[in-house]
């Protein structure tokens, strides 16, 4: 079983109940983060669970709606959640840097014992419960979309993808020949209708729309419709919950 919540659906910009990218994933007894665009500790707090629940963090790529929240994030697990030992997956490593010089004037400086780690092509992470697989999109350099299996189930999570045309020129290539269970997708640079023609050579099980504005909300929903007898799509809000059994 796996079971993804979303604590952040927005896109670029916040909106009404509507934090910036984030969502949690959990298999067995772990727990893992994709994104951090806004901070995670207190979502996680009020669900019972704190940063030292978290087994790793996947960055997609370093634009502030998905990585804002690590700053908060690494400052209260540098002084406070000490035993917290997520492994931080960076595609854009100088990010630590910045990381380092704004912590060191929030508390003592990023505690040392927190482990990043650079993103990479290919097979990333496996710790027996959990793999993981970075696809580059072409959103900006150092952009990744992830496959990640575990529990029986296999979710992609799109990232943010090519202005204008990313449903043909990235989601088709990494969403072929591999039957996913749930892709989770994103909705802001694109029209989402352009969706159409790859989700139906490389159906997904479900589809489920992130990151959408409401400028693209209207093609989400005649995405949705069209695809009605084909494939389920839901449109993700903040504090949604889908379980795969
Ligand atoms: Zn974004
Ligand atoms: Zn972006």
């Amino acid at each position: 079983m796996m079971r993804i919540t979303f604590l952040g659906t927005s896109h670029g910009v916040p909106e009404p109940n509507r934090n910036c990218s984030c969502a949690l994933l959990e298999v067995a007894d772990k727990r893992y983060l994709i994104d951090a665009g806004v901070d995670p500790t207190p979502l996680l707090i009020n669900r019972g669970l704190t940063p030292c629940d978290i087994s790793a963090i996947f960055i997609t790529h370093a634009h502030g709606d998905h990585t804002n929240g690590l700053i908060s994030f690494c400052d209260l697990c540098s002084w406070h959640f000490k035993e917290a030992d997520p492994q931080i997956f960076l595609p854009d490593m100088s990010q630590l840097d910045a990381l380092k010089a704004w912590i060191s004037h929030t508390c003592g400086g990023l505690r040392e014992s927190l482990r990043f780690s650079q993103v990479h092509e290919g097979k990333l992470f496996d710790d027996g419960v959990i793999g993981v697989e970075a696809i580059r999109t072409q959103h900006m350099p150092n952009a990744y979309a992830y496959r990640i299996k575990g529990g029986g189930k296999k979710v992609l999570f799109s990232g943010d993808m090519k202005g204008g045309d990313g449903p043909i020129t990235d989601y088709a290539r990494f969403a072929a020949d591999d039957d996913i269970d749930l892709a989770i997708v994103e909705g802001v640079h694109f029209d989402p209708m352009l969706y159409l023609e790859p989700l139906r050579n490389h159906p997904p099980k479900q589809l489920c729309i992130n990151h959408y504005s409401w400028r693209s909300l209207e093609n989400c929903c005649r995405l949705k419709n069209a695809l009605k007898d084909e494939i389920p799509v839901t449109l993700a809000t903040d504090g949604l919950t889908i379980e795969l059994r």
